[in-house]
């Protein structure tokens, strides 16, 4: 039996699309919030199961899974899903979650910079946490001051290494 250390398998939620216009006190925005999670932790486990057969590993022993800051989700559930959903090959996995800073890169003058909606107090930080399209109200490009900018990393979650036994 050999242990296989695998590298990087990213992810997009398929549930992952703007919320647009809606406002904090629609109902309707807590229901995919709480899919989400679900959906996203299915994702996880078939991408990983996909892995183990292609490598052909008996069995995954060790997931790390990073999480963009500004993906709308909470760790908590997320762990719980990918638990109750494990197939057979992850079993026994260990699911490793950290969550990785978000960074930004302004269009108009292509600066990149790290960013942590905690740096903007607890309100604003909330807000981006659950709705990232509002960060173009309160961050503006440390640089030049634009409010134009992308999310280069940040979003979404991702398997970065996998560990089993073959
Ligand atoms: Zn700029």
């Amino acid at each position: 039996m050999k242990a296989s250390d695998l590298s990087c398998f990213h992810l997009t939620a398929a549930t992952d699309r703007p919320l647009g216009n809606q406002s904090f006190l629609d109902n309707r925005l807590f229901q995919p919030l709480t899919m989400h999670e679900w959906a996203l932790a299915e994702a996880v486990n078939s991408a990983a199961v996909e892995v183990g057969e292609k490598e052909g590993l008996k069995e995954i022993t060790e997931l790390n899974i990073r999480i963009g800051q500004l993906q709308q989700i909470d760790p908590e559930t997320f762990k719980f899903a990918l638990s109750s959903l494990r197939a057979p090959m992850l079993k026994n996995a260990k699911f490793n979650l950290k969550t990785v800073k978000a960074e930004l890169k302004c269009r108009a003058c292509e600066h990149k910079w790290d960013f942590s909606p905690e740096d903007l107090g607890k309100d604003a930080s909330e807000s981006i946490h659950f709705i990232p399209e509002v960060a173009h109200a309160y961050v503006k490009c440390p640089k030049c001051g634009s409010p134009d900018f992308e999310v280069t990393v940040g979003r979404g979650v991702w398997i970065e290494s996998i560990k089993g036994v073959r």
